[in-house]
């Protein structure tokens, strides 16, 4: 299944290009190593058009416009310097951007004084530039949370092997099938003896256990103690037990388990939990924006942030940073302060005037001697300041804290308190961005909408609470069943929906199929009793509708449908549009 759905050309490129580069800090400095080269190269041609500028100016009369010029390419070289290695070419750089400046200030002709000193301050440029890199580089160390290897990350995440060590054969078995619904793949264990070279043998994200084994009520405990103090256990263990006295509870704190739960085990209960120890859901790398009008410089910025496992677009024109900004939607933006079509101070307060984009972190990259314009630009939307001379784990720890703080806020946003998915409306929101981007990368697309089947009988039958469980394991299968690129939502009540970006109606059909019969397998449980709940499923796609609005409307239609011809199904609409309708769209 998953595989089909992969094989989609953006998100494929984007993967891709990320775990390319994600080979770990070796093949970073490789490619750090290999654009200094490149910058060393152009080094002799940039600093003789700074050369040619300041001659002009020392034989000729005042000229502001050449006086712009050798501040702006002082400026550069000041930056790029820093950046790539060249830190005292950098500095001399600087004091050539803060002569050029004093000048330009001045006003007036330029003095016998001012035209020496420039020339002088060339000559040491060159001087300097040609002794080559001053600066190592130091390799990153890895960062937590920008993750390396996004198509692993996606498999770990989906696949997560547990090893179940219970003597019932019955429970066993159920709770087995049940977990795999989830997306765990389970070992069974009869014996707690056999846990040492179950843990050595193969991969292992967490540990499920009974306590008492024939009848002995310490076994459970006794074998996690010894297996933690040997180091051979560094898992999370879950006790799951009949007894619920706190002499038990205590025991099993004491051996070193994670959490306790009470037979009958409630499957939910227990995934939550597994989820809640086995590492987030979030799994995706971030999205960085890198603006910068100087490409070596952009290219800097994405070797190092690609170099951990970051997904980047580098944009060298920044007057194009909004309609980057909706196809690419970054998590933070890395922008250079001073850039020739307009300041990066500017572009901060363009995209702050969009409401939507007022949380978006942005980064400046700036040089040393822009004290004054940094705090200027802080004042009118920057979140914070990176120098151009800083190492590559500084530039990346600085990304991943932004970037990390972005997302866990706009999960408290847009997300549904109950499920953690995507509420109402930035799930309608999320479904006009991909429509748009459908529309652009010449993609399909398929909107679902998921109703749970006589859900108002769960209520009445099992309580609210019960039936907020069964709603959380539904949203819990959905997570784990499609990408972590698709948007998942909660209309409201007990109704979802989801985009699969790239799925045309088939594709989705056979997905979400498989999703309605896993869903109709768990048991749920409510106190003594057990139950199963079904659901039902209406879908339309992109391009035959053009539109949410007909999106949405297809897919009510559908479910509608689905629910008339007997429930636990799913519907594809495919009525016919009418064609006054397809000349709007097309
Ligand atoms: P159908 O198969 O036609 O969809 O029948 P249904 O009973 O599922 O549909 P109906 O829309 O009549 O009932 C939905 C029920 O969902 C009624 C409402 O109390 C319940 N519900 C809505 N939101 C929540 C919630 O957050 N938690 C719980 N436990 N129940 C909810
Ligand atoms: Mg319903
Ligand atoms: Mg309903």
């Amino acid at each position: 299944m998953r595989g089909a759905m992969l094989a989609l050309s953006d998100i494929q490129t984007e993967m891709q290009q990320s775990s390319d580069n994600a080979r770990g800090p070796g093949a970073l400095i490789e490619t750090l190593e290999r654009l200094r080269h490149d910058y060393a190269e152009t080094l002799p041609a940039k600093i003789e058009e700074v050369a040619a500028v300041a001659r002009m100016l020392a034989e000729g009369a005042r000229d502001d416009a050449a006086l712009a010029d050798l501040r702006n390419l002082a400026h550069k070289l000041a930056g790029s310097g820093a950046t790539f290695g060249f830190s005292e070419m950098g500095e001399t750089a600087r004091k050539l951007e803060h002569l050029s400046d004093i000048a330009l200030d001045h006003g007036g002709p330029l003095s016998d004084r001012s035209r020496q000193e420039i020339l002088d301050s060339v000559v040491a440029l060159q001087r300097v530039a040609a002794l080559g890199v001053d600066t190592a580089i130091v390799s990153p160390l890895p960062v937590p949370g920008a993750k390396g290897e996004p198509h692993a990350v996606l498999e770990a995440a989906l696949n997560r092997p547990i090893i179940l060590v219970e003597d019932d054969d019955v429970l066993a078995m159920q709770l087995r099938g049940e977990l795999e619904n989830f997306g765990f793949s389970i070992t069974m264990l009869r014996k707690p003896c056999e846990l040492r070279s179950a843990l050595e043998a193969g991969e292992c994200s967490a540990v499920v256990m009974d306590v008492v084994f024939e009848g002995d009520d310490k076994v459970g405990t006794d074998t996690v103690r010894q297996l933690r103090d040997d180091g051979v256990l560094t898992q999370p263990v879950i006790f799951v037990s009949g007894r619920t006295d706190a002499k038990a509870r205590i025991a099993a704190v004491r051996a070193g388990c994670d959490a306790y739960l009470q037979k009958p085990v409630s499957v939910t209960e227990l995934v939550d939990t597994l989820d809640r120890f086995t590492g987030p859901d979030d799994t995706e790398p971030y999205r960085v924006l890198i603006v910068d009008d100087d490409p070596a410089m952009a290219a800097y910025s994405d070797a190092v942030l690609k170099g951990a496992g970051m997904i980047t677009m580098t944009l060298t024109e920044p007057l194009d940073v909004l309609e980057a900004i909706e196809s690419f939607s970054p998590e933070l933006i890395l922008l250079d302060l001073y850039m020739q079509a307009c300041s990066g101070t500017e572009l901060a307060m363009m995209i702050r005037q969009n409401q939507a984009l007022a949380g978006l972190p942005i980064v400046f990259l700036s040089n040393e001697s822009e004290t004054a314009s940094q705090l200027d630009a802080m004042r009118r939307g920057g979140d914070d300041f990176l120098m151009k001379s800083m190492q590559p784990d500084h530039l990346i720890t600085a990304v991943v804290l932004r970037a990390t703080r972005f997302r866990a806020l706009r999960a408290l946003m847009v997300r549904d308190s109950l499920t953690g998915l995507l509420d109402h409306t930035a799930t309608k929101q999320a479904l006009e961005t991909e429509i748009a981007r459908a529309q652009r990368n010449k993609d399909p697309l398929t909107f679902a909408l998921i109703d749970l089947d006589h859900f108002k009988s769960v209520n009445d039958q099992y309580g609210r609470q019960v039936g907020d469980w069964v709603i959380k394991s539904l949203a819990r299968l959905l997570k784990q069943r499609l990408r972590g690129v698709d948007i998942i939502g909660r209309m409201g009540g007990e109704e979802f929906a989801v985009v699969l970006s790239g799925a045309d109606c088939e594709t989705a059909r056979g997905i979400f199929d498989q999703i309605r019969v896993a869903f109709s397998e768990i048991v749920h449980r409510s106190e003594d009793e057990v139950f199963q709940v079904t659901l039902s499923c209406g879908l339309a796609a992109y391009p035959h509708y053009g539109t949410s609005i007909m999106l949405t409307g297809a897919a009510d239609k559908a479910l509608y449908e689905a629910k008339r011809a007997g429930r636990d199904r799913v519907v594809v609409s495919q009525a016919p549009i009418r064609e006054t309708v397809l000349e709007q769209i097309c």
